[in-house]
């Protein structure tokens, strides 16, 4: 049996090359640039101020207090340019184009109006001062993003203002979730004996939309050698199909089967992994197949593991697993040595560092009680036991870390 990270590092070593796709300025949030991002002009386009005041010749005011006359107003937007001649003034808002002739803006704070058309400035100004240079940011031809870059709120703000109404992203694999069972009804239903309803199908979707992919979802398939094998064959005419349940050891466990007869090639069937062991793995051409066990909290938690590595590697994110972070064990915690636990658990931050306690539950058949992690506290497969108050490591989920509850 592969261990957790043998079994992921050979997965992510077989993930589709990201595809560039082109999408509207609005969808880039939160993907990843395909193309580096060149300025198309420079940045400030024009010699601009940067405050409101009054725009003169700093060799007029090398000391306080001087009086300039007022010759002309420039709003922002403005293209008028009224010459600054010597002892003269431009009063001028911020974002507006310095006029010829003036090299340093007063703040509006520092001077006052005096009767006429006249200003008094009562600091002295240096050459260039409350002024920004054409280009002094950025200058036109420059990279501003590198590809790869994340696109977070500020990029989509710099993108913004060069110009990229579309954006060069790479795509994300189209989804499919196909859950199978014999005990499955839809949450619409009241189970008979022996029923229950499918929740891993809606766990799998949302999980899915929190990368940003829309998951297709399949209803309930039946543990049927060919009502099996059928939706694998419609699943695989998307770019990712994940079963869950019918992954183990049982009589009527078909996915595996199935998926071999498909001509997959299974990376793993089974990791060292704790919940979560029979999850399968593997890829057919540009296709990549994922078998996750039906017990809920496994199917969470491997999703967790394989699934979003897998998809963020193949939408071009560098660091494709969730954030870990070393956190202070505020309990005993113990097990069965033998596979890697993943164990549920709530981490808090505590004003200087973070704690974490884990999450006793009835198993990984307990969704509810799982629910209340926000984190995985992570047991190496030899360790038996961890004292409170060591620093041990945890994979954060993205239902976020408060402070001190
Ligand atoms: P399996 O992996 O098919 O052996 O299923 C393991 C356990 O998970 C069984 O108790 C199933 O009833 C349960 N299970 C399987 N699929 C789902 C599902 N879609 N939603 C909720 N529970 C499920
Ligand atoms: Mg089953």
């Amino acid at each position: 049996m592969l261990s957790y990270e043998k079994a992921l590092e050979e997965l992510l070593a077989n993930v589709p090359t990201p595809t560039p796709t082109r999408v509207p300025l609005q969808e880039a949030l939160g993907r990843v640039l395909a193309v580096p991002i060149v300025a198309d002009l420079d940045l400030p386009p024009f010699k601009k101020s940067f405050v409101d005041g009054f725009a003169v010749r700093s060799q007029d005011a090398t000391r306080a207090s001087v009086k300039l006359e007022v010759v002309g107003i420039i709003a922002a937007g403005d293209s008028s340019q009224p010459q600054v001649k010597p002892g003269q003034a431009v009063q001028i808002m911020t974002g507006a184009a310095v006029p010829p002739g003036a090299d340093a803006v007063q703040m509006v704070e520092k001077t006052r109006r005096v009767t006429g058309a006249a200003v008094e400035l009562l600091e002295a100004l240096s050459p260039g001062e409350n002024v920004s240079a054409q280009g002094s940011e950025v200058k036109a031809g420059q990279t501003v993003l590198d590809q790869g870059r994340l696109i977070g709120a500020a990029e989509v703000g710099v993108l913004a203002t060069f110009g990229r109404a579309e954006v060069e992203i790479y795509a994300a694999p189209r989804v499919t979730v196909i859950p199978t069972g014999d005990e499955l009804v839809e949450v619409d239903q009241t189970p008979e004996f022996g029923q229950i309803r499918n929740s891993n199908a809606y766990t799998l979707w949302a999980q899915c939309r929190r990368l940003g992919l829309d998951a297709t979802v399949f209803h309930p398939v039946p543990d049927t050698l060919p009502r099996v094998r059928e939706s694998a064959r419609e699943g695989l005419k998307s770019d990712l199909t994940i079963f869950t349940g019918g992954v183990s050891m049982g009589e009527y466990d078909y996915v595996p089967q199935v998926l071999a007869e498909e001509g997959l090639s299974i990376f793993f069937h089974k990791a060292a992994i704790k919940p979560g062991k029979p999850v399968l793995a593997g890829r057919k051409n540009g296709h990549m197949i994922f078998g996750l066990p039906g017990n809920p909290v496994s199917a969470f938690v491997t999703f967790e593991l394989f699934v979003r590595p897998a998809v963020r590697r193949w939408m071009g994110f560098k660091s494709p697993s969730l954030a870990r972070v070393s956190a202070e064990l505020m309990v005993d915690a113990r097990q069965k040595p033998g596979r890697k636990f993943f164990k549920q658990a709530r981490t808090v931050w505590a004003g200087d560092r973070f704690k974490v306690r884990p999450i006793e539950t009835q198993g990984s058949a307990d969704l509810a009680g799982f629910s209340s992690a926000n984190s995985l506290l992570v047991l190496e497969a030899d360790t038996t036991h961890l004292e409170a108050g060591q620093q041990v490591e945890v994979l954060l989920l993205d239902n976020g870390v408060k402070s001190d509850e």
